[in-house]
């Protein structure tokens, strides 16, 4: 027998623990493991310019997909390294990924 507050383990028979005044049980019930994967962060998108990213932040907002922007400029490059790469970047969680990118080609259709 066991104290489902303290845990302690009592023989057959008794059927209250004198520590807490709880009744017991037969079996302690099974411990949660609290786990939390470590969040991933992905980046799922280029933007090229400032107004597109704050539009692609709404819609993904829209979406309850937190999300972040990463800006190359703080990284110092200069701007000749910025054509190809890009003004920066979106970021969302790993498990947001799928959603967040259709979300962005859909966006990146319509503006075509
Ligand atoms: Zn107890």
């Amino acid at each position: 027998m066991f104290c489902p507050k303290c845990k302690g383990e009592y023989r057959v028979g008794v059927i209250t623990c004198a520590d807490c005044n709880m009744p017991l049980v037969d079996k302690l019930p099974e411990e949660k493991k609290d786990y939390k994967p470590e969040r991933k962060l992905v980046s799922i998108h280029r933007y090229n310019n400032i107004p597109e990213s704050h539009q692609i932040e709404a819609l993904l907002k829209k979406a309850k997909i937190p999300c972040e922007l990463h800006s190359f400029e703080n990284w110092g490059y200069d701007g000749a390294f910025r054509g190809h790469m890009g003004m920066g970047e979106v970021i969302v969680p790993d498990e947001y990924a799928d959603k967040a990118k259709k979300i962005i080609d859909k966006f990146i259709k319509d503006n075509k």
